[in-house]
């Protein structure tokens, strides 16, 4: 669990992943035959089957989380924001954040709250309105002059969390989408010879439309692909049983649909035939809104089958997104057996 903490806590917004990617380069340079990074960012690490003619299998975790960019400073340095990715403004208040200043490249520790009067001092009315994402800043307790010495607009604005072990499940920021980078990791390292040419590649501004997969795709021209990412678990109070979408540690999650692509039938029959073959725990899942990176590798050129394998979170785009460990090494197991199975088309 130490990776996937240390995971959690890097910063990388849409755009700005370079920590992430640095980051899993070093962990994988080893257990692959190439590695690559392509223009939007994309990190692209091949392991080859050595077969000549290989079907290329695509399989894509994201490494973007939603965050902030530095929008404006005003002259007492307050920093407004521009958020890159969705965030609900209810889980925004009295947060710390790290300004990442790129005069300097320091770290600046500030705190969000929204513009306007504090608690004690509204009134009932305003106090029952949810304010707006335009209407939060951040503080960093420095002078208008410091902060604007430090601070460009455009910096990248991060939500600070630490990461907690609780047991069975863990809890952290981010972990959508580093809990499928870790999957990712894991299995290229577990992963003993396959059929198929892997392409694990670790995308860039999934959160604001599936930017880097759609190029990454056209790149690879996958024969099949895979999206790992996270998913609802609702399994919480006062959230009714048929809006559950996925239960937390109930198995790793085979995708049937979301709003941005509807699983290929063999392929979840194929992952569905393969669970059950490897005592691999599994819910299969239909999301009613959102969408992974298969949605763009799907569409990608002429079109290639797609599937995604979720990893159920509670308090999804929030700073205590959390996840059980067994739903990760669910996933992981699966993953590993279907590129090992090289999941061939039906006749
Ligand atoms: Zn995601």
């Amino acid at each position: 669990m130490n990776m996937l903490s240390e995971l959690s806590e890097l910063a990388g917004v849409p755009g700005r992943e370079e920590r992430v990617r640095a980051y899993i380069e070093e962990r994988i340079r080893d257990h692959v035959d190439e590695l690559h990074v392509d223009a939007l960012g994309n990190l692209h690490a091949v392991k080859r089957s050595g077969t000549k003619g290989a079907r290329r299998l695509m399989v894509a975790a994201h490494m973007d989380e939603i965050g902030f960019i530095v929008r404006y400073v005003d002259d007492a340095g307050f920093l407004r924001l521009q958020p890159v990715g969705g965030f609900d403004p209810r889980n925004l208040f009295a947060r710390q954040v790290t300004v990442h200043a790129s005069h300097g490249d320091q770290e600046l520790i500030g705190v969000l709250n929204p513009a306007g009067r504090p608690v004690h001092l509204s009134s009932a009315e305003e106090r029952s309105k949810v304010p707006k994402l335009d209407a939060f800043y951040v503080d960093l307790g420095l002078s208008g002059e410091r902060v604007k010495e430090l601070v460009r607009v455009g910096d990248m604005v991060t939500l600070r969390q630490p990461f907690a072990d609780l047991g069975d499940v863990v809890t952290g920021k981010a972990l959508d989408d580093r809990a499928g980078c870790w999957i990712l990791i894991e299995t290229l390292r577990r992963l003993g010879s396959t059929a198929l040419d892997v392409h694990a590649v670790f995308t860039v501004q999934e959160e604001v439309g599936l930017r880097g997969a759609t190029t990454s795709a056209y790149k690879v021209a996958p024969d099949l692909a895979i999206a790992l990412d996270t998913t609802l678990a609702v399994d919480t109070p006062d959230a009714p049983a048929e809006l559950r979408v996925t239960q937390l540690g109930k198995g790793t999650a085979i995708k049937v649909m979301d709003s941005h692509s509807i699983s290929t039938r063999w392929l979840v029959d194929a992952m569905i035939d393969l669970a059950e073959r490897h005592g691999v725990p599994y819910q299969l899942e239909v999301l009613p809104l959102g969408g992974t990176d298969a949605g763009a590798m799907q569409r990608s050129r002429e079109g290639a089958p797609s599937i995604t394998l979720s990893t159920p979170s509670r308090y999804v785009h929030t700073v205590t997104e959390m996840v059980a460990k067994a739903d990760l090494e669910a996933a992981v197991t699966l993953l590993t057996a279907t590129i090992e199975d090289g999941l061939a088309p039906p006749a």
